[in-house]
């Protein structure tokens, strides 16, 4: 889906240069996709953070929105949405709402985005967020994410944007057998690895894509 972001784009630090400077810092960074570039250029992270901090919202850094929780590095989220493109998903699933700028992001390059978030709050201020910027393919969910999203799956891919203790099988039973993708920082002796698993047929392939820092993958739910 398209949207027009021109009501959003801010003035001084949350202006439009600001987000350009952005983009030439991921190239710079390694990131070549220039669908990833170009979405990221137009959305305005600003929205996604409290207004005391939006003039840091195009510096490469994680901030806090609330309850102990963090949107991520611009950086991981254009990293994650590359490497989640490469098998052309339709239908994605995040476990991992927070802000709602990584599921925005998705929601512009592919037909549906799932999205799971187990503080209420949270959830709730994306929502009102996705509202707000008139986004119509994502779908909200307050729950706990380990058990993924049975009645919608399969997935193409899965995105994890908190940190698991182990590979999320569950969530693994919810990828299509046809070059499903699972995406997730692993927890292995004490480092989080970002970590894609690959389904096909029943047959599971896996690769590292560096070393990554997230937010623990909790049990439960909460307000
Ligand atoms: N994708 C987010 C960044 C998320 S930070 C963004 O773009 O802003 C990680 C989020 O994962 C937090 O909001 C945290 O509450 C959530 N989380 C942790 N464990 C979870 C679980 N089991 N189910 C759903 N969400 C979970």
């Amino acid at each position: 889906m398209s949207i027009n972001f021109k009501k959003f784009s801010g003035t001084g630090m949350t202006s439009d240069s600001s987000r350009i400077k952005l983009i030439e810092n991921l190239k710079n960074n390694g990131i070549a996709d220039s669908r990833v570039l170009s979405i990221m250029r137009q959305v305005p992270r600003h929205i996604f953070v409290d207004e005391a901090i939006s003039s840091k919202a195009y510096d490469n850094t994680a901030l806090p929105i609330g309850k102990a929780q963090t949107i991520s590095h611009p950086l991981i989220v254009a990293k994650m949405t590359e490497i989640i493109l490469k098998n052309n998903p339709k239908r994605i699933l995040e476990i991992g709402t927070g802000s709602g700028y990584q599921a925005v992001v998705l929601s512009l390059l592919v037909d549906k985005v799932y999205t799971i978030e187990r503080i209420e709050l949270l959830h709730a201020k994306s929502k009102e967020i996705f509202r707000k910027i008139g986004v119509t393919n994502i779908y909200p969910k307050f729950s706990d994410g380990n058990n993924g999203w049975k009645q919608k799956a399969p997935f193409d891919s899965i995105i994890v944007t908190a940190g698991a203790k182990s590979l999320p099988l569950n969530l693994v039973d919810q990828l299509s057998e046809n070059n499903g993708v699972l995406l997730s920082p692993i927890e292995d002796n004490g480092k989080q690895y970002l970590k894609s698993i690959t389904k096909i047929n029943n047959t599971l392939s896996e690769k590292v894509h560096g070393i990554v820092k997230f937010v623990p993958l909790l049990d439960g739910t909460t307000s």
